[in-house]
């Protein structure tokens, strides 16, 4: 396999900020085997000219795609940071909302709390809440069962905090800030993302148990 120069700056997008931006690539390591089978893994280091933090990207290419040789035809995955929103599972209403929010959290950490708070909002809804207030839909997604008690007392802490941000009263902590980004992501993993792997891993399931039966 040829190994071919891989760009050293590339647009990425950054999930600890929120912005898709060019970044430099600042580190690199492969492995891999042409013995019986022609594989490389290649791991890339970008850093974010805006918050600073770094972003590895993981490369995968094989004898089996179509060009192997061109770059641009491997598979390519964010090892870290770790995110959900990759994921075309989310709606887009809620991906924009907790993007927004991820946006501005190095920003100002108020408006980052009034659009977690947002996104609640957009989530329950989505959800099949039809209460008018926040507070009022979160208990009505909590009854019908489709909240655990923890994420529920989580998301009366975004409202809590989304209210105080609204009416103008003291300046969020940024810490505050972190907990309630941490929690809103539990409760999109718990409503979106962990509901459709194990769609996906039934599946998967599914198609091996077919092709038993047809070899057996
Ligand atoms: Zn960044």
């Amino acid at each position: 396999m040829k190994n071919l120069d891989s760009p050293k700056e590339k647009v990425v997008k950054c999930y600890h900020c929120g912005n898709e931006t060019l970044m430099r690539q600042t580190g690199e390591s492969s492995w891999g085997s042409n013995d019986e089978f022609d594989f490389q893994y290649t791991y890339k280091m970008f850093t974010c000219p805006v918050c600073h933090k770094i972003t590895l990207v993981q490369a995968y290419r094989d004898e089996t795609m179509i060009d192997p040789d061109l770059w641009r035809a491997a598979e390519e995955t964010i090892l870290f940071p770790i995110n959900s929103f990759k994921s075309n599972v989310l709606p887009k209403p809620i991906k924009e909302s907790y993007e927004a929010a991820i946006k501005v959290r190095n920003v100002n950490a108020t408006a980052c709390v009034l659009l977690l708070r947002r996104t609640l909002e957009i989530i329950f809804k989505d959800q099949g809440a039809t209460a008018w207030g926040l507070a009022d839909k979160i208990e009505e997604i909590a009854k019908r069962g489709l909240l655990p008690d923890s994420l529920k007392e989580a998301s009366f802490f975004t409202k809590k905090f989304g209210d105080s941000a609204a009416h103008g009263e003291d300046p969020i902590d940024k810490n505050d800030m972190e907990s309630l980004i941490e929690f809103t992501e539990y409760i999109i993993d718990y409503l979106y993302i962990i509901p459709s792997k194990i769609e996906d891993f039934k599946i998967q399931v599914g198609r091996q148990k077919d092709t038993q039966e047809k070899e057996g």
